[in-house]
């Protein structure tokens, strides 16, 4: 399916037009006749006529068939996402994050494989190795993200599949993804990059090395905390194993989350450079803080793999966490609860800051916590994302917070 948009054109600028192709935004009398493809609510697709049916089996994107394999609204979501990602043959959605992580990691496993995943994957990721991918007989091994020797001697004959996440949930270090990506490609594993943290525009996935791109598209491209949906995108032959999974299972969005996702998307670009600048600025800001022992923010110098996000990305984001210098855990609810501009609870990405606790002791078998030359007693941290209020009123906030871990 041709794409609308060329290449050639800035991320900006596809930003604001991909997906939004003429046939999917007006009438055949009156093509593009409105900005933005309409909600196509839809199960049922209708055929003029019985060769028509008979016709109509083709699994092609972008033609209609039956609601399960979508209508414009959805296909015009996954022609942008598709056009932003240079490299990729097509894009599968599915209705979260989570979802698109099973999804590339089942269509490219099998029973008697093994999948290697980087010792700081998100929480979910890791169970999935543990428990569904275990229970259909794929065996899950962890490994330090931060060493791509060490990665290339684990691969044996039954690796079949990398799961890379940079810059990994939680402690943010970016991983040498081309030099991992190449190790695995020269054993033939299919390489899965969880990409929610830069996305595209931060990222190009595929060409530095990934095989699959999946992004939660709850966070950034959502960026509004009121909808849940995930992406895969891929290279051709990739894609083509990943819709096969995918339409297996049944995937399918609601053609409401895809127009919501879609007014996100053209917005990204803009949030994403505020809430970077607005999480640098706190990230240095915290690192002159006393009661702070480690700052782990990939756009600051010294936080784990720095150099390598300044090699390799051309963007960043809000989301950074913070350790802070001894005490306990609730010294840390205190500073928590202190905060009144940041709302408690999970997920990142939206125009509103969000702070979590992070223990990521329990959640790492490869390498430890605290990280490699961080003090034994610095185990208590936060998980910031920056959102788009203004800077010196975030400041002030956390400082509260500061203030009332110093008191408690
Ligand atoms: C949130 C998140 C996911 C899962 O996304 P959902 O849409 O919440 O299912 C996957 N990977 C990373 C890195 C995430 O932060």
């Amino acid at each position: 399916m041709a794409k609308n948009t060329p290449d050639t054109l800035s991320a900006a600028t596809r930003l604001v037009t991909a997906g939004r192709r003429a046939e999917w935004t007006g009438t055949p009398a009156e093509p593009g006749a409105v900005v933005n493809p309409p909600v196509w609510r839809a199960s049922t697709h209708l055929y003029p006529d019985s060769a028509a049916l008979k016709a109509g089996k083709a699994n092609e994107d972008g033609h209609f068939y039956y609601g399960r394999r979508g209508a414009p609204t959805q296909w015009a979501l996954a022609d942008a996402l598709t056009t932003l990602e240079p490299g990729a043959a097509g894009t599968m959605l599915y209705p979260s994050g989570v979802a698109a992580v099973a999804g590339a990691l089942l269509s490219v496993l099998r029973p008697g494989d093994t999948l290697l995943m980087t010792d700081n994957a998100y929480e979910p990721s890791r169970l999935m190795g543990r428990g569904l991918l275990k229970d259909f007989g794929i065996e899950t091994r962890w490994f330090d993200p931060m060493d791509p020797a060490a990665f290339a001697a684990a691969i044996d004959g039954r690796c079949k599949a990398v799961l890379l996440e940079s810059p990994g949930s939680l402690t943010l270090e970016v991983q040498d993804v081309p030099a991992l990506a190449a190790a695995a490609r020269a054993k033939g594993l299919a390489v899965v990059l969880d990409n929610t943290w830069a996305g595209p525009l931060g990222f190009p996935a595929l060409e530095r090395g990934a095989d699959i791109s999946v992004m939660s598209l709850t966070k950034h491209v959502g960026g509004h905390s009121d909808l849940m949906l995930g992406s895969a995108s891929a290279g051709a032959a990739y894609y083509a194993k990943l819709r096969r999974t995918a339409q297996a299972l049944g995937q399918v969005i609601s053609p409401d989350d895809a127009a919501l996702a879609l007014r996100g998307l053209r917005s990204m670009g803009v949030r994403l450079r505020q809430e970077t600048a607005n999480a640098l600025a706190l990230a240095e800001w915290f690192a002159g803080r006393p009661e702070v022992a480690r700052v782990l923010c990939p756009m600051l110098p010294g936080s784990p793999g720095h150099a390598i996000w300044q090699r390799d990305f051309t963007g960043g984001c809000g989301l950074f966490s913070v350790v802070f210098k001894g005490k306990d855990g609730s010294a840390r609810d205190a500073f928590i609860d202190a905060l009144g501009l940041f709302g408690i609870g999970f997920s990142w990405g939206g125009f509103e800051s969000l702070v979590t606790p992070i223990d990521p002791a329990k959640l790492r078998s490869a390498t430890g916590w605290p990280l490699p030359g961080m003090d034994a007693a610095d185990l208590f941290g936060v998980r910031l994302s920056i959102g788009l209020e203004g800077l010196d009123d975030l400041k002030a906030d956390l400082a509260g917070g500061l203030a009332a871990w110093n008191a408690a």
